[in-house]
């Protein structure tokens, strides 16, 4: 027999999945019944409740059927928010998000000194909350985003490159008390990962690889709708073994060769943007040669579906996209190539608050 706490867990759960499909596809209480395999009677106690509480309502579905339109569900965005930090090796941004992943305020601040910096963070995270207006129980937690590696358990920024100061600073310790909330830690690309789940291009998608290609590279691999942690560092895998030693120790990792100041090094460009709009399609060639080494790799390992690309190299980025898919499918071992995305340009603190509503929504 069930305890009581179990019960509650299990009644919990059940009220966020169901929360989760509302959220992605506004269903009738029909047919949560019918994804769920919960009974018409079990959802119909859970969303009396939701809406009860505010937290969901009901509406007559425009779509043409035949007979009666439809009783459709939908959240209400006001229900939950996230405040979403993202730390850069040269500044940082803080917003308020809500869960439908609208930026309710956001403010960017330069990066001085850490310890500065980090009393300016606690000032600004205050004073953004006190001008979005919402109402702190709203707040679910803090999610941050910062060059990885990170340790998410512990919270704390590991040894990225080219970030001395930040190294083995737990960021969640220094934050836990300025609202009262869970602080929750994601690197960049991770957090790029989970805000194309719950808010961009991979709302349905399972299995696919956020590629984040700007000073540095990094990677957020979703692996059957998961994030996989420890699983993050694709630019500091080698492609060449003899290779440019980098800061991490191994040769040739690929941050030394298609990271966008390596790339750059060398050619009268001052930024990617140039070279695309110069139409120099060698060195866009090049670049796609260096990115589907790794890819190629990922893909032989992992094997997932869809690559998303961020971060500089996302300027404008058909022509890298298409040199990329044509290296992948003549050079996967299945011969099957993942399809290549353009991401969302969302601002980089919905991705730092989707790894709050994340931590939410995959609980249990
Ligand atoms: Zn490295």
């Amino acid at each position: 027999m069930m305890n009581a706490t179990n019960a509650m867990t299990m009644r919990e759960k059940n009220r966020r999945m169901i929360l989760d499909l509302i959220r992605k596809y506004e269903f009738s209480r029909a047919e949560l019944a019918k994804e769920t395999s919960l009974t018409k009677a079990a959802i119909s106690i859970i969303v009396d409740d939701l809406m009860k509480n505010g937290v969901v309502k009901e509406y007559r579905s425009e779509e043409k059927t035949i007979g009666r339109r439809p009783l459709c569900l939908k959240l209400n965005p006001d229900f939950m928010y996230a405040v979403g930090l993202n730390i850069t090796r040269s500044h940082v941004k803080i917003g308020i998000v809500d869960i439908s992943g609208r930026v309710v305020c956001e403010r960017s601040l330069e990066v001085s000194p850490k310890k500065e910096a980090l009393k300016q963070i606690v000032k600004t995270i205050g004073e953004l909350v006190e001008e979005s207006g919402v109402e702190a129980e709203k707040i679910y937690g803090i999610g941050v985003t910062a060059p990885g590696p990170v340790d998410t358990q512990n919270t704390t920024i590991l040894n990225p490159t080219n970030f001395d100061e930040w190294h083995y600073e737990n960021i969640g310790l220094r934050l836990k008390n300025v609202l009262d909330k869970k602080v929750y830690l994601e690197n960049v690309a991770g957090g790029r990962a989970l805000s194309e789940k719950y808010f961009g291009l991979a709302k349905d998608w399972t299995d696919y690889l956020v590629f984040v290609v700007s000073d540095g590279i990094g990677s957020g691999i979703m692996n059957s709708g998961k994030l996989l942690r420890h699983a993050s560092e694709l630019g500091h895998t080698s492609i060449a073994y003899n290779g440019i030693p980098c800061e991490c120790g191994n040769l040739g990792c690929i941050e030394k060769y298609a990271s966008m100041p390596a790339i750059l090094q060398g050619t009268p460009y001052q930024s990617w943007q140039e070279v695309v709009d110069a139409e120099d399609d060698a060195l866009i060639e090049k670049e796609a040669e260096y990115l589907s080494c790794v890819l190629i790799n990922a893909v032989n390992i992992l094997g997932f579906e869809s690559v998303i690309l961020h971060g500089a190299a996302n300027y404008k980025p058909q022509k890298l996209m298409d040199a990329i898919a044509k290296r992948l499918k003549n050079n996967t071992i299945t011969g099957e190539s993942p399809k290549l995305y353009s991401g969302s340009a969302f601002s980089e603190v919905v991705s730092a608050a989707a790894t709050v509503f994340d931590n939410y929504f995959n609980k249990f």
